[in-house]
């Protein structure tokens, strides 16, 4: 896989800092100071103000599949309608060896062969591409704003996304840490950004951050009963 930066938003800090300071015109910090202030505190619609867009190439489509997850970005693929895909480059899940790398290849082979036949025999792209695979290499065009990028790096640079995502994100987190350090260097996966991991008891045995980050259930209850209590005062009160 390639990933290149093709656009940022220039002086995305001080366009950030202008915003916030739109709201609250008192604001005396400094551009850099607001943007620590506004991550640390997660008032993230500011961030929505800076853009990045993404040239990647060489990713599956089973990828490209899980990154349209991501609703708030600007999505562009390679279409098969209008390419042609006969030799297509694929991916090769990391860990296939012997055996199963050569069950893999071949597999590989038969549905470019299909694919090539069905070409010569002159059906059209659009008909011939169902027999192609997942690991069929595409070429995609992706832009987010600062906001979602945080929420893909929380969700995806995380050990339980698939090993290609986690690929691609770290990728894209290094281009977006070097533009953007004030943002980014607060930024990982949900466990790191949070302080708490959302993900309990799913937390698989890789994580680096086990022992170190607490999973939320274990913090939970140190003062869930205490906080439920409250909750029920809350609700208990009449409508002022
Ligand atoms: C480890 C892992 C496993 C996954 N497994 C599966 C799976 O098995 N099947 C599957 O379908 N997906 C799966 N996903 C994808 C996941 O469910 C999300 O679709 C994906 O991560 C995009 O996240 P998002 O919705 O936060 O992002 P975006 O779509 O970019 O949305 C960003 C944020 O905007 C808000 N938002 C967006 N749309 C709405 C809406 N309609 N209503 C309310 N709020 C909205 C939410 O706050 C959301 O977090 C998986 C993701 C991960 C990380």
């Amino acid at each position: 896989m390639e990933v290149k930066l093709l656009r940022v938003t220039e002086e995305g800090v001080e366009l950030v800092a202008a915003a916030a300071k739109a709201s609250d015109s008192e604001l005396t910090l400094s551009a850099t100071e607001i943007v620590e202030m506004i991550v640390d505190n997660d008032y993230s619609s500011a961030l929505e103000h800076i853009y990045f867009t993404f040239d990647i190439e060489g990713i599956s489509v089973a990828l490209s599949r899980e990154l349209l997850e991501h609703r708030i970005a600007s999505h562009t693929a390679r279409s098969t309608r209008y390419n042609e895909e006969q030799g297509f480059g694929f991916y090769i899940p990391e860990g296939l060896k012997g055996d199963a790398e050569a069950i893999y290849r071949e597999a590989m082979k038969s549905a470019n062969d299909a694919y090539t036949r069905l070409r010569k025999l002159g059906i059209a792209r659009e008909h011939a591409r169902y027999v192609l695979p997942m690991a069929l290499h595409t070429h995609y065009i992706l832009t987010m704003n600062v906001r979602s990028l945080i929420n893909f790096f929380m969700l995806r640079l995380c050990v339980r996304a698939s090993p290609e995502m986690r690929e691609l994100a770290l990728r894209l987190y290094k281009l977006c840490v070097r533009e953007y350090p004030t943002v980014f260097s607060k930024i990982w996966c949900r466990g790191y950004t949070l302080g708490v991991c959302p993900e309990n008891m799913v937390r698989p045995p890789n994580c680096p951050f086990r022992g170190i980050i607490p999973a939320k259930r274990v913090l939970k209850r140190d003062f869930e009963e205490e906080a439920r209590r409250v909750i029920e005062r809350e609700l208990t009160k009449e409508p002022q």
